[in-house]
Parts: structure tokens; sequence; C-alpha cells
């Protein structure tokens, strides 16, 4: 995700702002052997969705052929229900209340994901829903699931879409579905992570799996999606479409009836930019086209067909998906715009290539992310924006927060990897995950030389394709990189150790 770049740092604060200039604005998926070998060990889902813009609700049918990559033998699965987290007595709200005004501009408005059936191998189960909010879909199995051992599992569904600028919502201007479908919770250290929805970060954590969706919605929508569109038939005014995606973890759509479309191609890589109000396209096109060129050279290249940046609504700067991201459509300026497209695409590279369990570990994908648009910025000068610049900006706005929060607050916790509930507030998890991390890279760059520090990112890129990175992977790809114990480091600043002053 992408945070607008003014903060209030707390409600109670509203007269302290913190205005960071350009800091945190801040497929097919073919033959690629990378692609290959991951699809392959990988769940499979199977989806029939329609679209009522006159309720604003989706009918779904998900048929999942469901791998067990664990080495435990399952009785059960179990399945995200996000949508839960926009209804009206949700425990984990969606939007933090600084934002609630500027996210919901039409009052109050829920959404929610109601479960109708549940099949295991062809036969009607007893499923329930628990979790920590009314989040999670238990779906038992008849039999036990070995290691590597598949199972069928049907799900019935209707979605409530919420009129709401976010990830899974409605507006004037778009319907973005992003975490809208029941997605299987990861399984490690013996158990299902069902960790709840949070407002602070991007609360996801989902495996690789394949996608085959079709989506039926009225004609006279422009429907922008992970994954490669195969084929559109339109019949009485509806038109369905069929998308396919191998090796992606998470599938997301937006659809407009305002959507302008304009494309490209990269490296074979078809990127489109869908937009609405944005009043200079062929640039933001452009500066997509050098992102993805940019990382294609910096990190290793993209391993899929297709990527989509969508100029929608949204209460923050922008979220990533697989092969899509959505850009808002009211930031203050275009230099943010810009800004934003860079750091979600970067993102493909940093969440979608190089997954990271975003509940704590946000810091990674975040860091590397604002990192990236660094880097950006040094291969691409005429952008006219430098390193110097937003390290010295992203310096000052830390100190200046440590400062205020560490009034406040009387136990001050600095450290990087807690969950994302565990943040008192939105702007600290703002200022750990991105900012700080942000220092981190750069001070680490410092320490290694730029050599080292860029062979560490490619090394890291390479080395975690298709897996979920963690500090001890991040730790040993700049230590192969430069030849220099790092876990000290990284333990320092990620444990909240260290302390940053200004030169
Ligand atoms: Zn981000």
């Amino acid at each position: 995700m992408t945070k607008k770049i003014k903060y209030s740092i707390i409600g109670a604060l509203s007269v302290i702002f913190v205005t960071i200039i350009c800091i945190f604005a801040f497929s097919s998926c073919g033959t690629n052997s990378v692609i290959k070998l991951a699809s392959q060990n990988a769940t499979n889902y199977n989806m029939s969705l329609v679209y009522n813009d006159d309720t604003k609700s989706l009918y779904g049918n998900s048929d999942i052929d469901y791998i067990n990559r664990s080495q435990d033998n399952l009785e059960q699965v179990l399945f995200h229900l996000y949508p839960n987290a926009f209804r009206e007595d949700a425990k984990y709200k969606p939007v933090s209340s600084i934002l609630h005004t500027q996210a919901y501009i039409n009052g109050e408005s829920y959404g929610d994901i109601t479960i109708k059936s549940v099949k295991v191998n062809n036969k009607e189960v007893s499923h329930s829903i628990g979790g920590q909010d009314n989040d999670i879909l238990i779906v038992p199995l008849s039999n036990q699931l070995y290691p590597n051992s598949r199972v069928n599992i049907q799900i019935e569904y209707d979605i409530t879409i919420p009129n709401v600028k976010h990830r899974f919502g409605y507006t004037d201007n778009a319907v973005n579905l992003g975490n809208f479908y029941p997605i299987a919770c990861v399984y490690e250290n013996n158990a299902f992570d069902t960790s709840p929805y949070s407002y602070n970060g991007d609360p996801f954590y989902s495996d690789i799996s394949n996608y085959n969706v079709t989506f039926t919605c009225d004609s006279d929508f422009v429907v922008a999606s992970s994954g490669n569109l195969k084929s559109k038939d339109t019949k009485d005014g509806k038109t369905t479409y069929n998308y396919s995606a191998l090796a992606i973890r998470d599938f997301a759509m937006s659809l407009s009836k305002k959507f302008n479309l304009l494309e490209t191609k990269c490296d074979g890589i078809s990127i489109k930019y869908y937009y609405h109000s944005d009043e200079q396209p062929q640039e933001s096109l452009e500066t997509a086209y050098k992102a993805v060129e940019t990382f294609n050279d910096l990190f290793g290249k993209y391993p899929y067909s297709t990527l989509s940046v969508v100029e929608t609504s949204f209460v923050h700067g922008g979220m990533e998906f697989p092969n899509i991201v959505f850009i808002s459509d009211d930031l203050t300026s275009y230099e943010e715009y810009t800004n934003v497209i860079v750091h979600e695409i970067a993102h493909q590279w940093w969440y979608g290539v190089v997954g990271d369990n975003q509940n704590k570990d946000g810091y990674i994908d975040e860091g590397l992310a604002e990192y990236s648009c660094i880097l950006f910025y040094e291969n691409n000068p005429e952008y006219e924006i430098t390193r110097t610049s937003i390290i010295g900006n992203d310096l000052q706005s830390y100190l200046l927060f440590t400062e205020v929060y560490g009034d406040l607050f009387e136990n001050f916790d600095t450290s990087m990897d807690r969950l994302l509930t565990e943040y008192t507030t939105e702007p600290e998890y703002t200022y750990m995950a991105y900012v700080k991390s942000v220092l981190m890279f750069d001070n680490l760059r410092q320490l290694i030389g730029d050599k080292d520090f860029k062979q560490g990112i490619k090394n890291f890129y390479n080395d975690n394709q298709m897996q979920f990175a963690t500090k001890d992977t991040l730790i040993i790809a700049f230590e192969q990189a430069s030849n220099m114990p790092l876990k000290s480091f990284f333990d320092s600043w990620i444990d909240g150790k260290i302390v940053i002053a200004s030169n």
C-alpha cells in the first residue's frame, strides 16, 4: 500500500501535521520457468462471479482444488472472509478513525460475505464461521488430507459491496474488488494463520495459487483485472470475461464505466493503464513503463506477461495486487501520483513475486517498495528527485515523529516486526514500516557500498521468488553479497534498539 503524504500524528494532536514531501507519498502467465514450477504445486481457484450493479452485490461460486503444502495431515481447511471486516459490528474495522470521513464519503455503509453452501468432494458439509471477528470460514474434511494431497472444495457465496473508497468498495467512479472472495489461510507452524483485518498496513498473507475466473457484469463496464484475458462474450447487455493466471498470490479487479485505456509493452510485458480523470495519462503510462524497465534491470525480470495500473477510488495512496495496482484518484499532486505508481509497481517484486507475511513483516515489502522508488529516481534523473532529498526528508520526519510519540507514550516502541494490530496508531505503523525501513536500507547501503547493496537486492529477489521472505532470508541475501556479518545490523534496526539521530 502507499500512504498519503499528509498525516495528523494522532487525532488528539490534530494541530500538528507532518508533511513529508515525496516520501511515502508515500500472464499468459505462460511459459516462464519460475511460474511453471510454482504453479505445479499450488492450489487452483476456479471462480465464477456475477456482478449486479443495481444491488452492488456479487454472486460467487468457487471450485477450489486445494493442495496441502504442509508436512501435517489436515482435518480442516480455513479461508479468510475479508469482506466481513466491512460489516456493521466488525471488531477490526477496515478504516481508521482518522480516515473514516474521507473513506465513507456518503456516510456509513456496510458490506459482507454470506456463505450459502460448502461442498467437499461434491458432498455438502456443515461449515462454520469463526476466527477473531467472524472472518474465517472453517471447512471440515471428511478424511484427513495428507501432505501434497489435494481435495476439492466448492463454496457458494453472496457478497455485498460497501460504499467506501477502499480496496473492497464502490464509489461513483469505480467498483474495487480486492480481497473479496474466500481465500485459503496460510498453514505454517502447525496451524492456519487467521490474522484478522487491520486498518494498519495490508493485513494479507496468502500462498501462490492458480486462478481461472469468469466474471459477468453489464457490458458498459470496463474491467481491469489480475491475470490474462482469455475470452470475452457479450449477450443481452451482459459481458462475461474469462481470466487465467498461474502462480499469483491473490486475484483482484476494478471496474468502471468511466475507464479509458492506454497500453504499451515493455520487455514483452503488456502494460495497461486504466484512468478516468488523469490529465496526463500518457505520462503516467510512461512512468509505469519506466518503472517496469528499471526494476526488471535492477532486481530481475517480472515473470508475468501483464500488469494493469488503475486510477480508482482509494482512501490511501495506492494498493498492490498481483498483476494489478490501484492508484488513488484523489491524490493532491501529480508528483505524488507518479510516486505512487512507482511504489505500487515495485510491490510486484516485493509482495507479488517475493512474498512476505504482511501481518508482521510489512517493513520488508513496504521498505523495499519505498527504497525501489529511490533507485527508480536515481536511474531516471528526468524526474529530478534525488536520494539525498528523499532520505533527508525521511530522516527529518522520523525524528519529529519519535520526538512527539516519545513524549506521548511512556513505552514508545520502535520495533518493526510487530503484528499490525499491535501498533498504537496508523501513523506509528507507517513510520516503522515505510520511513524507518527506508532509513534502514539506506544505512545498509552506506555500510556495504552501492555494488554489494544492489547485488543483495538481486540475491533477495532471485532466492525468494514465489516464496515467503523473512528477516532471515533478507539477512542472508545481503550477507552473501557483501561477505559481511549483518545479523546484528538488522536486529538492532528491526528490534528497535538503534537510536536514530540527525548528524
Ligand atoms: Zn506499499
